[in-house]
C-alpha cells in the first residue's frame, strides 16, 4: 500500500479536532505529527508529544535552515512541520496526517505535490454565523472578524483536493475514511 501524507486543515468552530478525534480513534495506526511551535506549552502538555516547543531563535535558526517543510504564523506564535520529521515517518512506512492550518497546507502541497490536503468546511457561512451569534460570548467586531478569517480559509479551501463538510460528526468521519482509504488504494 502507499505511503501518502494527508493534510487536514479547517477554520476554527468548524469541529475539526472533533472528527479528525473520532477518526483516529476508529484508525489508530495513524498517527498526527508532531509540529514544532513557539507558544508556550498548555497544562498537560508534553515536549516531543504534543508538540516540540521551540524558543523563537531556535524556530528562526530552522526557518533560515530551510528545516520547514512548512510554517506559519498563527494567532502571534509560530507553528511549523520539519521535513526531516516527515521524510522518517515516512522511510518508516507510518500513516501519518499533519493537522495544520491552511497557509502551511498549501506550502506542503507545493513541495510535496502527493501530498492529499482534505479541508473540514462549515455547513455554510449562514449557519457559522449563527452559531457564532447564538453564543453571545463574542461582541459584534470579534464577530465579524472571525466571519473574515473563516472567508479567508474557505478561499484557500478552493485549492485543497477534498472538502468535507461537518454537518453531522458520524457521517463527516465516514466520508474522511472513504477518502483516505480510497488514496491509499491508489
Ligand atoms: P494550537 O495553538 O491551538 O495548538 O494550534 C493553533 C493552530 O495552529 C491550529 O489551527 C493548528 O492547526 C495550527 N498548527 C498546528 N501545528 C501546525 C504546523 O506545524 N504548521 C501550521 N502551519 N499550522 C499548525
Amino acid at each position: 500500500m502507499n505511503k501518502k501524507l494527508f493534510v487536514i486543515s479547517g477554520s476554527s468552530g468548524v469541529g475539526k479536532g472533533t472528527v479528525l478525534k473520532k477518526f483516529l480513534e476508529k484508525n489508530p495506526h495513524f498517527m498526527l505529527s508532531i509540529s514544532c511551535t513557539t507558544r508556550s506549552p498548555r497544562p498537560g502538555e508534553v515536549d516531543g508529544v504534543n508538540y516540540f516547543f521551540l524558543t523563537k531563535e531556535e524556530f528562526k535558526n530552522c526557518i533560515d535552515n530551510d528545516k520547514f517543510l512548512e510554517w506559519a504564523e498563527f494567532a502571534g506564535n509560530f507553528y511549523g512541520t520539519k521535513q526531516k520529521y516527515i521524510n522518517q515517518c515516512l522511510a518508516e512506512g507510518k500513516d501519518i496526517i499533519l493537522e495544520i492550518d491552511t497557509q502551511g497546507a498549501l506550502q506542503v502541497k507545493k513541495r510535496m505535490p502527493e501530498a492529499v490536503l482534505i479541508f473540514i468546511c462549515p455547513p455554510s457561512l449562514e449557519e457559522l454565523e449563527h452559531r457564532l451569534r447564538g453564543r453571545k460570548t463574542e461582541d459584534e467586531a470579534t464577530i465579524k472578524k472571525r466571519l473574515d478569517a473563516v472567508k479567508i480559509e474557505l478561499e484557500r479551501a478552493e485549492k485543497f483536493d477534498y472538502r468535507v463538510v461537518n454537518d453531522d460528526l458520524d457521517r463527516a468521519v465516514k466520508e474522511l475514511e472513504e477518502i483516505i482509504i480510497g488514496e491509499q488504494k491508489c
